[in-house]
């Protein structure tokens, strides 16, 4: 089996069989979990992440300054770059591919992750 990866796009196809998807996708795939599912799994996996619906009191959430923001999406960033390259050495990955991923945390505060 190999694996497909687009860096600049995000995405990845696999050869064998034409599944495609984004770094969630893969994840729900490999695990047989919904996205949702996958997506969750992806971020508990990260120290100091905590779904709101798991916090003692919601109220007591306060807005993450931008540059902690931007240290999470770094370490979410870090998790998919450790999975995607674990797994596509077990599956015969071609040494000449690279998984290139980057994060970022826009003044807004809105936020976007890409592999
Ligand atoms: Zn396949």
């Amino acid at each position: 089996m190999v694996l497909r990866v687009s860096p600049g796009k995000g995405l990845w196809r696999c050869m064998s069989c034409e599944a495609a998807g984004n770094a969630i996708q893969f994840v729900a795939r490999k695990e047989n979990i919904s996205d949702k599912e996958a997506a969750l799994k992806l971020l508990a996996g990260l120290p100091g992440v905590q779904r709101a619906s798991q916090l003692e009191e919601k109220k007591s959430a306060v807005a993450v300054p931008p540059n902690v923001a931007a240290d999470l999406l770094n370490r979410v960033a870090a998790f998919y770059h450790r999975t995607l390259f674990r797994d596509s050495r077990r599956w015969a990955f071609g040494a000449s591919r690279r998984v290139a991923l980057t994060a970022f945390a826009a003044p807004s505060g809105n936020a976007r992750l890409s592999i």
